[in-house]
């Protein structure tokens, strides 16, 4: 057992900050377009921007939060099975592999390690990428619908092959849009714009396909366009193409814009249930290390924008208050957490906390404060409290120094 690798430290805490400098981001009213409440994030998506909002906001409390962690477990069990079939799969599962959090106890002593693998493919980290990039396309659908722009919702397929692979499907779609996308002809229609490439499999078949929004040039009507464009990708080398005007739909309907920032992040890693465990494996290779969203024309710039107000909201919001640390002492029974000592992944918690073992539950809420509020001032203070608390437990000497730091199996 290797513990606290110093460079690797590093990049923990560099993770943790972009983990948490998202809880703080709040909504200022007077940001202009950046009116949409944006809410923290707590890997539930959902959640996110207030559409398909669940009755009870997701928590540590909840499994739901938890199994994001146990369907990383699982796809790393199947980039093994598939190791032999799926070329890369091994390297997605090393990849996935250092994506780890755990509470450990010794002598009673808790300590919570986590470090996070930023891999698309990662059902958590996967899951906190398309909530940033949630985060900075949402703001620019408003401003464009503000200003009276009209919004196309443009979707653009190639022909299905069922022999095809999934990496040899995707590198040929991005063939087709290099094409169509490096003529000028083409590019005159849009002014700017956001894409997306998500993938669908049936009969036997992966049908990659790029999903666009974006802004029409003025002067052109979504009709011409439509079929100039249709046209135009066909030439290129693609198959049949949508397009549905969207502006006029987001100003009639308030939650309009949420829901086409969710649609539009929500495709390329979505976790597909209804995929066999093999297409699972290939398509997150296949995935691997590609860029799935980016930006087109105008939006580049105003992207940058965007994130630049985010910075300087966040810089200038006032510090929350941090909340109290979950106590380790159980007001049912008045026991102290506690397990034997090792370490204890999040799979094996939720495991025990499903058979009723209160201090797994204790284990894993301790773990998400961590997750979520390392990065705050006060936090250190808090656990300095805890250590208080749990203090005739045992020595906590080393306690500080190792909190909230990577550990490795
Ligand atoms: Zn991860």
């Amino acid at each position: 057992m290797e513990l606290l690798r110093g460079d690797n430290i590093q990049k923990d805490a560099r993770m943790n900050t972009t983990l948490n400098t998202s809880s703080s981001v709040i909504k200022k009213p007077s940001h202009g377009h950046l009116r949409q409440e944006i809410q923290p994030y707590d890997g539930v998506l959902e959640n996110t921007i207030g559409i398909k909002r669940k009755s009870r906001h997701p928590s540590a409390d909840d499994d739901t939060y938890w199994q994001r962690f146990e369907r990383k477990q699982r796809l790393i069990d199947a980039c093994e099975k598939h190791k032999h079939s799926v070329f890369g799969s091994l390297d997605l599962k090393f990849a996935l592999m250092k994506c780890h959090q755990s509470v450990s106890f010794l002598s009673g002593v808790p300590k919570m390690n986590y470090r996070f693998c930023r891999q698309k493919g990662c059902p958590f980290c996967g899951a906190y990428k398309r909530f940033q990039e949630r985060r900075t396309l949402l703001p620019l659908i408003n401003k464009e619908v503000d200003a009276g722009k009209c919004l196309s919702f443009i979707t653009l397929t190639i022909k299905g092959d069922a022999k095809e692979s999934a990496l040899n499907a995707r590198l040929r779609l991005s063939k087709v849009w290099t094409k169509f996308w490096s003529n000028q002809n083409n590019k005159q229609y849009i002014e700017g714009g956001y894409k997306v490439i998500e993938v669908v499999k049936n009969n036997d078949c992966y049908h990659y396909h790029i999903h666009l929004l974006c802004v029409i040039v003025e002067g052109y009507t979504h009709t011409t366009v439509k079929s100039r464009l249709g046209l135009a990708w066909r030439k290129a080398g693609g198959g049949f193409t949508t397009f549905k005007r969207k502006d006029k739909l987001i100003q009639q309907y308030s939650k309009g814009a949420g829901n086409l920032a969710y649609e539009l992040t929500s495709y390329a890693t979505k976790e597909n249930t209804e995929l066999d465990e093999r297409s699972w494996v290939e398509i997150a290779v296949a995935g691997k290390g590609k860029r799935d969203f980016s930006y087109v024309g105008t939006w580049r710039a105003l992207k940058k924008e965007v994130l630049e107000t985010l910075k300087e909201i966040q810089s200038s919001s006032e510090t929350t208050d941090l909340p109290e640390f979950p106590s380790p002492i159980n007001n049912k029974t008045g026991e102290m957490a506690y397990l034997p000592d090792g370490f204890y992944s999040v799979v094996e918690l939720l495991k025990r906390r499903r058979q009723g073992c209160w201090s797994s539950n204790w284990a894993l809420r301790a773990l998400d404060y961590s997750m979520k509020h390392s990065n705050h001032p006060d936090f250190l203070d808090k656990l300095e409290e805890l250590s208080q608390l749990m203090k005739w437990n045992g020595s906590f000497s080393e306690y500080k120094h190792n909190a909230c730091r990577i550990a490795y199996i």
